[in-house]
């Protein structure tokens, strides 16, 4: 039998390590379609005690997925990015689209700045076009999320944006996030994916430093789980030090393509093993980036970081759950 792309140690995902912690778990990043694959993302959520998803779905899904999951479920503002052709449009139909997810009760509104974002389309979250959009969801009380950056190995890799020219350096993705802290201050940023430097713990730590509405997600898992293999002691230096301002999230895209169990498991998997243990071996997701085999370091967090990581700061944030209060 081939090994799966998220099993390469054949684990029983079903077996799950007892949580160090008890109490809830908000996954702040997560992006939930209306699929039938919900059914395995809800078995591995359920397994692995995540008890509130934020979700990027697309404005069209959100009724059936709100229908699906209820209270649990709560959704980040995303745009129709497949619509870009027409810009004009996109951008009058993403404000439009902000006041229908604060309808929905959404808090964040997402913006989506990958260096490919500059070469596709010359946006970068500072662009004058882009501030209608942002001034809209100041007005409508929205605090933020921006993926800016990309793993630093993309840097180099001529397939991705080796072309500095075109695509930016990697620090050169980082003056939006400056702009964007102060322009919208003193509402919250979240920087996805660590805000997208992991590899660079001390420029993250100059950002937090300088941008006290400035937090960031721990979601993504092959990249996370890569980098934090690298650097153990520091990731675990990095987080105790920031502990209010670091939430988690997985990044798990519930959709179509991603048919099975451990797929969904495997994210949790691996996150729970990282943040809450000292395990060192074979990380169970293939990882074309990383060393061969993969590899994962946990950093075993204190309790009361864990507490902080898995809940307490989503809450502060507004993203309290029914488990919330009493824990
Ligand atoms: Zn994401």
């Amino acid at each position: 039998m081939p090994t799966s792309p998220a099993n390469l140690i054949d684990l029983d995902y079903r077996a799950v390590p007892p949580r160090r912690v008890p109490g809830p778990i908000v996954d702040i990043h997560s992006h939930v379609y209306a699929t039938g694959q919900q059914r395995y993302f809800r078995e591995a959520a359920d397994l692995y005690g995540i008890t509130k998803i934020v979700s990027m779905t697309p404005l069209e899904d959100v009724p059936a997925v709100r229908e699906a999951w209820g209270e649990r479920i709560e959704f980040i503002a995303i745009p129709r990015w497949k619509d870009m052709s027409d810009e004009g449009d996109f951008l009058r139909r993403w404000q439009e689209d902000l006041a229908a997810f604060r309808d929905h009760g959404a808090r964040l509104c997402k913006l989506w700045m990958a260096p490919r974002m500059r070469k596709d389309h010359g946006l970068t979250a500072e662009h004058p076009v882009l501030r209608p959009v942002i001034d809209t969801a100041l007005d409508l009380g929205f605090d933020f999320m921006i993926h800016a950056g990309d793993p630093t190995a993309w840097f180099s890799r001529a397939d991705k944006y080796a072309d500095a020219g075109v695509y930016g350096t990697k620090r050169d993705q980082y003056d939006q996030v400056h702009w964007l802290a102060d322009y919208i201050a003193p509402r919250t940023l979240i920087g996805a994916h660590m805000g997208g430097t992991v590899e660079d713990l001390d420029f993250l730590q100059s950002l937090l430093d300088q941008h006290g509405n400035y937090s960031v997600d721990s979601s993504a898992t092959k990249w996370i789980v890569r980098e934090v293999a690298r650097q153990p002691r520091a990731v675990h230096a990095f987080i105790v030090r920031n502990a209010d301002r670091v939430l988690f999230g997985s990044d798990l895209v519930v959709h179509d393509r991603f048919d099975n169990f451990d797929h969904y498991a495997s994210r949790y998997w691996c996150h729970q093993m990282m943040w809450e243990s000292d395990y060192d071996g074979r990380s169970p997701i293939e990882d074309p980036d990383g060393a061969d085999p993969p590899r994962l370091a946990g950093v075993q967090l204190p309790d009361e970081v864990l507490v902080k990581l898995y809940h307490e700061n989503a809450s502060r944030l507004g993203y309290a759950c029914s488990q919330c209060a009493d824990s």
